[in-house]
């Protein structure tokens, strides 16, 4: 069956920085919904006409939109026969959540984990204002992090209670990281 991890976490937990290892060492492929808005944004497609204000002041996209965006991409990924998808940065509400696991089983794929990345609010701002992205200003930073804190929080909860969540621990360096996360995917079979 075909494997599928989510990233969770607040901005700036990392989580593009441990996908793209994931990419890089084990062929994994990485689908991030706010690259995907930020290609069709800066290609001016009809989509990013339609997302550029969300991402600018840093609100999140309605879901009808990201789910059918996110749909199509993970039908895309799948034609590559990767050993696992890994998603960062959905699903983002729990209607995206539930909305992951109808497509999840429709696609014929199973959710093997949730990786929930965690870092402290002080160590994501600093590591924001460092990465310098268009949308990483102080205000937008700060919307962000209201989003995250109302919206995608409670997605935890609804993936501990299905006994899907890991916790790893941020707050250490990009490789000691990444040694957690693969241990605990050795753990559960989705490594060897
Ligand atoms: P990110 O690169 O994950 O920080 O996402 C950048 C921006 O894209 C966010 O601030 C949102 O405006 C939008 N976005 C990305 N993923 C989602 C999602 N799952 N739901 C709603 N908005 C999203």
């Amino acid at each position: 069956m075909n494997k599928i991890i989510v990233m969770l976490g607040p901005p700036g937990a990392g989580k593009g920085t441990q996908a793209q290892l994931l990419v890089d060492r084990f062929n994994f492929i990485h689908l991030a919904t706010g690259d995907i808005f930020r290609w069709h944004v800066a290609n001016k497609t009809e989509l990013g006409k339609k997302v550029a204000e969300y991402l600018e002041r840093g609100d999140l996209v309605p879901d009808e939109i990201v789910i059918e965006i996110v749909k199509d991409a993970i039908k895309k990924a799948l034609e590559k026969h990767p050993p696992c998808i890994i998603l960062d940065g959905f699903p983002r509400t729990l209607a995206q959540a539930k909305a992951l696991l109808d497509i999840i089983s429709e696609l014929n794929s199973r959710l093997c984990a949730v990786l929930y990345i965690k870092v402290s609010k002080d160590e994501a701002v600093r590591r924001l204002l460092n990465r310098g992205r268009h949308d990483d200003t102080p205000e937008t930073i700060s919307h962000r992090f209201e989003e995250y804190e109302t919206k995608t929080k409670p997605i935890v909860r609804f993936f501990s209670e299905k006994g899907l969540l890991i916790e790893i621990n941020g707050e250490q360096d990009i490789e000691s990281v990444h040694r957690e996360i693969t241990t605990r995917l050795r753990e559960i079979g989705v490594l060897s």
